[in-house]
């Protein structure tokens, strides 16, 4: 895009130039042909060179002779010698056509105009002109109709770098919005999308909870610090009593509230270490950093608590909520392992269910009672 904007505006440039060249040429063969002094040419010509970007001007007699030029130093030398001059280079791309060296003089009478440099068709370095005038100078002899030859050598330098400093802004401001869109986007991303997909990855949509996936993740790498330091863990399998009830007597919306509400019970129930888990339906999990003994105490607790605090409906009625629970501990034959831990504190929660519900049953304490 920018390339594309570069190479219009470069040729664009050179089209430009080539009109003000034109306007150069007029100009100077105006006083070509002024009946003036050579020296007013000779001044007009250094004029043209310091205020219109002219590197060289020459004008040259039917003879091949430089008969005055912006750089005096090549007044009366004859163009083939000129033309080997390392300063007068761009000169030569007039003649490239010519036959040979010597025959220069012959290719003399034509209007030419090359553009000079790697990109000729964009513009070049120089842009170099040859264009045939009559010739009418004071005290120049000669009679009506004698003609010479006016070259030009424009240096383009000004212009190619003012074209491609608006390539390299068009550039900038063509990827600008490019770069800032990315990187708002990144912003955003990083900001706001990734914690919420994460979010959304490790968080059960309808209790907010850890959901079983994150929470085994987690659990194993708690599981293993413990064991490092000796930190006694114990597991809990809790799961609602007669849910299916609960849903069938007030509808699966009311079912929904209840699991918010069990979750938020038990997220607030222990310590801050303590993960907290939904495994799916009813039926939640928490490993907590604290021996048995401890855990099935705040558990029969929290039990109790959730038992007195039912669930308000918009109706204005009540759903009570009673738990079954079933606990393992690290000090039992499971360890530290954590899918044992789990089969053993599933096992407990049976026999809790098993054993008319509402209760935390923990098989390991009655095996060491
Ligand atoms: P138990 O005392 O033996 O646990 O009996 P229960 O009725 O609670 O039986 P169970 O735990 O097997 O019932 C689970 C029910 O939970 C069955 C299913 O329809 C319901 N359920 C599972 N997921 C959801 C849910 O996301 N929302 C609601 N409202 N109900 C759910
Ligand atoms: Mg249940």
């Amino acid at each position: 895009m920018a390339l594309l904007a570069g190479s219009l505006v470069l040729s664009y440039n050179a089209r430009e130039i080539e009109r003000s060249a034109t306007n150069l040429e007029r100009i100077l063969s105006a006083s070509m042909t002024g009946y003036r002094p050579l020296h007013d040419l000779q001044r007009d010509l250094q004029r043209a060179a310091v205020n219109q970007g002219l590197e060289s001007a020459l004008v040259v007699d039917a003879r091949g002779v430089v008969l005055v030029a912006s750089n005096n130093a090549l007044v009366n030398l004859p163009l083939p010698h000129v033309l080997q001059l390392t300063g007068e280079q761009p000169l030569r791309a007039l003649f490239t056509d010519c036959p040979s060296k010597d025959g220069v003089v012959s290719c003399l009478n034509q209007d030419r105009r090359v553009f000079v440099g790697p990109l000729p068709w964009l513009g070049g370095d120089f842009l170099v002109t040859m264009r045939q005038s009559p010739l009418a100078l004071e005290g120049q002899g000669g009679g009506f109709g004698d003609r010479a030859t006016l070259i030009t050598v424009v240096n383009l330098d000004a212009q190619r770098n003012e074209a491609l400093t608006f390539v390299l802004l068009v550039f900038i401001a063509g990827t600008l919005p490019l770069i800032f869109g990315s990187l708002g986007l990144l912003l955003m991303l990083r900001r706001h999308l990734l914690p919420q997909l994460l979010n959304m990855a490790q968080i059960d949509a309808l209790s907010g909870i850890f959901n079983r996936r994150t929470f085994m993740e987690t659990a194993r790498e708690v599981l293993a610090k413990a064991r490092q330091v000796g930190v006694p863990c114990s597991m809990a399998l809790i799961d609602v009593d007669h849910f299916k009830a609960i849903n069938d007597n007030n509808g699966h919306e009311v079912g929904d509230q209840v699991i918010r509400h069990v979750s938020k019970f038990l997220a607030e129930a222990g310590r801050s270490t303590d993960l907290v888990g939904r495994l799916g339906g009813d039926e939640f999990i928490i490993l907590l950093q604290n021996p048995r003994d401890r855990a099935v105490q705040m558990l029969d607790r929290t039990r109790q608590q959730l038992q007195v605090s039912p669930l308000r409906k918009h109706d204005g009625g009540v759903v009570e909520v009673e738990l079954s629970v079933g606990v393992a501990s690290t000090a039992g034959a499971s360890g530290f392992d954590l899918e044992l831990l789990m089969a053993a504190a599933d096992a407990a929660l049976y026999v809790a269910k098993d054993r008319g519900r509402h209760q935390v049953v923990c098989l390991e304490m009655e095996d060491t009672q």
